[in-house]
């Protein structure tokens, strides 16, 4: 052709195959390896209108030259096209996954895919009634086959398998035979189908593992919330001990500087009290969360809620709130973690004192028992405070919310947890009047 045309032609096609490769790289997350349905649609359909472009800058350059004959123009730059696109489509992927090639342990049904493939191409040339396009079709079977359980990278390396077996094939059966464009254009439909069935396969599997993976990660964060949640609620339960022991051992101090020996022991014996208190949540605490259970024993609530009063109401009194008690007689007996209740009882009691505390003003505090059917008994612990504020869900209660400076939100979630651990249930409410929360407890077998 001379050495200007071989030149010009030579850069058209050097071109066809680096604009492509310049392009891919510019879109920001495609992945050459083709894994996804989106990687193959842009790597074709660039490499498609590149060469396609191509194909028809090299033909212009040949007809400059006057190398082409009439009416020859359309016939070489499809076939030109035919050719560079199938070839770029076939080897490239091929060659990307060669870059670093996936490291899967070896499987025998890939020997049965080779054979399947080497079978359908030997069915294709081998038949010498039909031509080699009319049974064509056949490859598609192995192929997408291999599709199904590779994904990708398993496609890529069946349509090199199958484009070298139809160039051999081809040869064989047809020589130079220029009919071969036809058989090329089957391919390149092999070729997109191949890729795309690959990497549709590909794509659920990488979903799948993405979401396995999301579940642990999930699994894990839930754990830790859980871990903190616990500390939190731990904090919250020894907290207050903690501050009767700080005070008490203030005051008996103070006591034992003024030779007060006699008020000391008694306030000392409080502060034992207090300490054996602290000791006993985190002894229950432990064990909830040992036995994930709760320890019940037959329980008289009469009793058990007058203790809790004598515990708490010279601390409420103090803070402006007033307790009191109505205990409905002829309740069934109740099989309760008495520590457990107290601790749940201790919290709403709490509560109810800083939303009292909080208006300013002095106010009541009540514990009432009551029947509420046969088998359930309710203890109501109600006050004439503010309620509940704006943004508390009575219905799907969330742990962690508080409304106070040094709150933790987790109060509320340890009584309904202590209720629903021994069978039963805690219920919020707010009306004109206050606020109340009834833990709700199944009576005992009898
Ligand atoms: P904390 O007391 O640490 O805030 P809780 O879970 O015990 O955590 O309470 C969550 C929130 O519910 C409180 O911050 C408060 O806003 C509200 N609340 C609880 N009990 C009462 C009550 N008796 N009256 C008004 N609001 C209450």
């Amino acid at each position: 052709m001379g050495l200007p045309l071989e030149i010009s032609t030579s850069a058209v096609t050097g071109a066809s195959m680096i604009l492509p490769a310049v392009i891919l790289r510019r879109i920001e997350d495609f992945n050459r390896r083709l894994p996804s349905v989106s990687d193959v649609v842009a790597f074709v359909l660039i490499v498609g209108s590149v060469t396609a472009l191509a194909a028809v800058g090299y033909t212009l350059a040949l007809s400059a030259a006057g190398a082409l004959g009439r009416g020859e123009f359309g016939p070489v730059s499809w076939r030109l096209f035919v050719g560079n696109f199938i070839g770029i489509i076939v080897i490239a992927p091929a060659v990307f996954i060669l870059q670093s090639p996936p490291n899967r342990p070896f499987r025998w049904r890939w020997v049965v895919q080779l054979l399947a493939i080497s079978a359908a191409l030997m069915i294709i040339f081998g038949y010498r009634e039909a031509t080699a396009f009319q049974l064509f079709y056949l490859l598609f079977l192995p192929l997408l086959w291999v599709a199904l359980t590779s994904g990708s990278s398993g496609a890529i390396f069946a349509l090199v398998v199958i484009q070298c077996g139809l160039v051999i094939g081809a040869e064989f059966r047809f020589g130079a035979d220029p009919g071969l464009t036809a058989l090329q254009v089957l391919m390149i439909a092999l070729t997109i189908t191949g890729l795309l069935v690959g990497a549709a396969f590909t794509e659920r599997e990488t979903t799948a593992a993405r979401m396995r993976d999301q579940q642990i990660s999930l699994s894990r964060a839930l754990r830790l919330r859980a871990a903190g949640e616990i500390a939190a609620g731990i904090a919250h339960e020894v907290n207050q001990p903690l501050a009767a022991i700080r005070a008490y051992a203030s005051v008996a101090e103070g006591q034992l500087q003024m030779g007060d020996t006699e008020a000391a022991l008694g306030i000392l014996r409080k502060l034992s009290l207090q300490s054996a208190r602290a000791a006993e949540v985190i002894k229950s605490i432990r064990e909830l969360l040992h036995q994930g259970a709760i320890n019940p024993h037959p329980a008289d609530l009469t009793v058990m809620l007058q203790e809790f009063a004598e515990l708490v109401a010279p601390e409420l009194a103090s803070n402006g709130a007033q307790l009191t008690i109505e205990v409905s007689p002829g309740l069934p007996p109740i099989s309760v973690d008495r520590v457990q209740i107290i601790q749940a009882l201790h919290n709403l009691v709490n509560n109810s004192a800083e939303a009292i505390a909080s208006t300013g003003r002095r106010g009541a505090v009540q514990i009432r028992t009551a029947m509420r059917d046969n088998k359930t008994v309710s203890i109501l612990v109600a006050d004439n405070g503010p309620g509940f504020p704006v943004g508390f869900s009575h219905k799907h209660p969330t742990p962690f919310f508080t409304t106070k400076d040094e709150g933790t939100g987790i109060g509320l979630s340890i009584a309904r947890t202590v209720a629903e651990m021994h069978g039963g249930r805690l219920l919020t409410k707010s009306d004109l009047s206050g606020a109340s929360v009834e833990i709700i407890l199944p009576a005992a077998e009898s």
